[in-house]
């Protein structure tokens, strides 16, 4: 009988009726705890004011026991007016009864539901999720009280106040509870004296293309080969081996924009410091972590970038996207298709003529051909040391000068280019120097087009 068990819990415990409709919290649907916890006392106490009129004797001792208890115990007031009105006594309980289960955290959680509010307030974002980290000495005093009077029909206190604070949330600030990633997600850790409330906010993030319009540059940060970023004489203290990186140029203005935390820089592939990357740009993904502003005015954060880092770097096309573009972003770099310019500088001079019968050979074959190429010497420090299959679709020559021709070739994505123009002492094979019969290299690399 649910009654009784109330009962037996009162002679035992003071708990706050929120505590008390917990208890009960799978019987009944369509309410809350403080309802049903309020519901109970209130039935309890008609139960035994029935009974005290009743006239029997036994009954009657048994009601005033009862709704004295209630009176006392539970704090409940209107088992006080009963026995009042009824001229009975029962002891008043004059100090601040304090929830066994809860030490008043449900009465108090006004507290609670401001400082989330506080916290929210000050972000912008279209769904939330509460979430709570209940101290190890909450949860096992109610799993133990849950044993001892063998309440089966309970909800988890932790269950009971996220619901409230979302309730409250939802209501205040007219946003609705997502759980599957929400754009802000309120952890509380609760103890029975202190808590504290930890936001994080769903990572944006934002496609473009971008382009690099001088060389010298890295894509990502290096840090300084002397110190390894600890900062030396040679980096000027800075820990870096580049002063300036793609990602250093473009993330300011998106951190300022978003107030975010940090970003994270990811691009499709990358190209070598020295080499330009031209045409419509090579594809990124910037990743703001924490962003307090989600709706962001990309256009406006675009000419931003551009009018700061004229000259040096350019960005168009942004769009937001999402985490799992960033995967096959990354997957999808190695199967696009480049066209590259370079500028080839040969050992031996060669006149128009014959220089015209090495692009039909090259032409002949490379084109639609697939070449080997082992790691290059230098990137065998970083890379693993394996021989990769790379397909070369297209290759036009320009005569510049006897030692100077500019080429466009057209491969896949990954190929080493600077090493299938100079063979790389044999580990690029067929190479350019290979068909050409002389040393070459590559003295300028731009890279013109990315398609993925
Ligand atoms: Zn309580
Ligand atoms: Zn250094």
């Amino acid at each position: 009988m649910i009654f009784d068990k109330v009962l037996e819990i009162y002679q035992k415990y003071y708990i706050c009726v929120h505590c008390l409709g917990r208890m009960f919290s799978l019987l009944g649907t369509c309410t809350t705890n403080y309802d049903r916890g309020s519901s109970l006392l209130l039935a309890i106490t008609m139960e035994n004011h029935k009974n005290y009129l009743s006239g029997d004797d036994a009954l009657q001792k048994k009601a005033i026991n009862n709704l004295k208890l209630l009176a006392e115990n539970a704090n409940y007031i209107p088992s006080q007016k009963v026995l009042n009105n009824e001229g009975l006594n029962y002891v008043k309980n004059e100090t601040k009864q304090v929830c066994y289960l809860c030490n008043n955290i449900f009465l108090d959680i006004h507290n609670y539901i401001e400082e989330s509010k506080r916290i929210l307030e000050e972000i912008e974002f279209n769904d939330f999720l509460i979430g709570s980290s209940p101290s190890a000495q909450i949860i096992n005093r109610e799993d133990r009280f849950k044993m001892e009077f063998k309440l089966l029909e309970a909800e988890s206190f932790k269950s009971h106040f996220n619901r409230v604070i979302g309730k409250e949330i939802t209501s205040n600030l007219n946003k609705f509870p997502a759980f599957n990633r929400p754009d802000a997600l309120l952890i509380i850790s609760l103890d029975f004296k202190i808590f504290n409330i930890k936001l994080t906010l769903k990572s944006l993030f934002i496609f473009g293309r971008y382009n690099k319009l001088i060389r010298g540059i890295p894509q990502t940060h290096w840090f300084c080969k002397k110190c390894m970023g600890e900062g030396c004489e040679f980096c000027n203290y800075t820990g870096k081996q580049y002063q300036s990186t793609v990602e250093d140029l473009i993330s300011p203005e998106f951190l300022k924009a978003s107030k975010a935390s940090e970003s994270k820089f990811h691009g499709a592939g990358r190209e070598d410091i020295d080499v330009r990357m031209l045409g419509s740009g090579r594809p990124f993904i910037i990743e703001l972590r924490n962003p307090k502003i989600r709706n962001l005015n990309l256009s406006k954060i675009e000419r931003r970038v551009n009018k700061r880092n004229r000259k040096k770097i350019r960005i168009n096309d942004l769009k937001y996207t999402n985490k799992k573009e960033v995967i096959s972003l990354k997957s999808k770099a190695k199967d696009t298709k480049k066209v590259y310019k370079a500028i080839i500088k040969a050992e031996n001079k060669i006149d128009k003529e014959n220089f015209n019968q090495i692009v039909l050979k090259l032409k002949e074959t490379f084109e639609n051909q697939k070449i080997h190429q082992r790691t290059p010497y230098r990137v065998s420090h970083r890379r693993a040391d394996k021989i990769r299959e790379k397909f070369i679709y297209q290759i036009n020559g320009k005569y510049i000068k006897p030692t100077i021709f500019e080429f466009t070739l057209e491969t896949q994505g990954g190929t080493y280019i600077k090493e299938l123009i100079s063979g790389d002492e044999g580990r690029t094979t067929p190479s350019f120097s290979e068909i050409f019969n002389s040393k070459l290299v590559c003295k300028e690399l731009d890279v013109l087009k990315i398609s993925l």
